[in-house]
């Protein structure tokens, strides 16, 4: 059977990753998280400099240290740095301000590229982020982009975090949503952007589920070519 390459990109907490779970889990697919990467590498950062700036020249000479690896099943995987479990640890409140700036550097994305791209070689995946159908698999057959309201996606961010007991109020919820959207459309390496073939979806006022039925009819077209 034919396996596709289907990436999610998209503003922050639009849900991307709540669909690309679900696909692949229908799908018998691999999920990849690239955001959780990102923020692996920015965790590794912020523990070696936890309370000055953080030194790029170093961080980009210590990337040979670095390992980021993933377990368990698309609905319930867990991200690893260097041998230790740190899912919970990247949502934390100080990872979410700082994980964009890192994000901007050239030699890191250059990186995870590279490792992203080993991740998806000859399999069924559904891969999520920022820049996985315009720059990570430009050549994937089936692209989607999800964006929202800006609100909606505070609230909704709020709230998952609330659940995840990281406090932080709604107002820096939104805040730092807002300065990851605009650092991440104005870099100059991967801007966050719709690749040229990919479908928008506004998810403000639609449901999971619908967003879901959209994204599998989709993708059942795409196998069916
Ligand atoms: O997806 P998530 O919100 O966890 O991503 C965290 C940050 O990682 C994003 O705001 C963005 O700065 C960066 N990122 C990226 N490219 C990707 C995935 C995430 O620049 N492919």
């Amino acid at each position: 059977m034919k396996k596709l390459i289907i990436t999610i990109d998209g503003h922050a907490a639009t849900g991307k990753s709540t669909q690309a779970k679900r696909l692949a889990k229908k799908l018998g697919y691999v999920y990849v998280d690239t955001g959780a990467m990102y923020r692996a590498i920015t965790l590794f950062a912020y523990q070696q400099e936890p309370i000055g700036e953080i030194d790029y020249n170093l961080l980009q000479q210590s990337l040979d240290q670095i390992q980021i690896h993933f377990e368990g099943k698309a609905d319930a995987q867990q991200i690893f740095l260097n041998g230790t479990e740190v899912t919970t640890a990247i949502r934390k409140p100080e990872i979410n301000n700082l994980v964009s700036q890192v994000a901007a550097k050239e030699p890191i994305r250059f990186f995870l590229k590279k490792l992203q791209r080993e991740l998806g070689a000859n399999k069924g995946i559904v891969m999520d982020g920022r820049d996985i159908g315009t720059v990570v698999f430009p050549e994937a057959a089936c692209k989607f982009f999800l964006t929202a309201n800006v609100s909606v996606r505070a609230q909704r961010r709020y709230e998952e975090q609330l659940a995840q007991g990281h406090e932080e109020s709604l107002e820096a919820v939104l805040t730092n949503l807002k300065s990851r959207d605009a650092l991440d459309e104005t870099r100059s390496v991967a801007p966050l952007k719709k690749a040229a073939d990919a479908i928008e979806i506004d998810v403000s006022d639609q449901t999971i589920e619908e967003v879901f039925e959209r994204l599998y009819a989709q993708v059942l077209e795409k196998l069916a070519l």
